[in-house]
């Protein structure tokens, strides 16, 4: 991974080595390998997966949470458009498996 602001070597971290910048996997034309934006697909799944089962408030619930926090998670490590998508049906699976919890239109 090569510094763009230094031209350097910048090391395997996500910052250089040499001049503490931060090390873009954008910027350098082609990604790290082992940086494979961590959370982005697994919490889009699990939003899909707890919106599409959200008359389980239960298993909503759990899979919108931990699909809340592998979005959060991936948005800050950069993972971008599918962690945002994670979060957004994550936020929206929650609410509605309580609210069917609390009208009573669950099993
Ligand atoms: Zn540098």
């Amino acid at each position: 991974m090569y510094c763009s602001k230094c031209g350097k070597e910048g090391g395997p971290g996500p910052m250089c080595q040499n001049c503490g910048a931060p090390l873009a996997s954008g910027q350098s034309g082609y990604p790290s390998a082992p940086s494979k934006k961590p959370g982005g697909t697994a919490s889009m799944v699990l939003g899909i997966i707890s919106l599409a089962t959200f008359w389980f408030p239960l298993a909503a619930i759990i899979m919108g949470i931990v699909g809340l926090v592998l979005g959060i998670v991936g948005k800050v490590k950069g993972a971008g458009g599918k962690a945002v998508a994670g979060i957004v049906m994550s936020a929206c699976a929650i609410p509605l498996a309580i609210i069917m919890t609390a009208i009573g239109l669950t099993v």
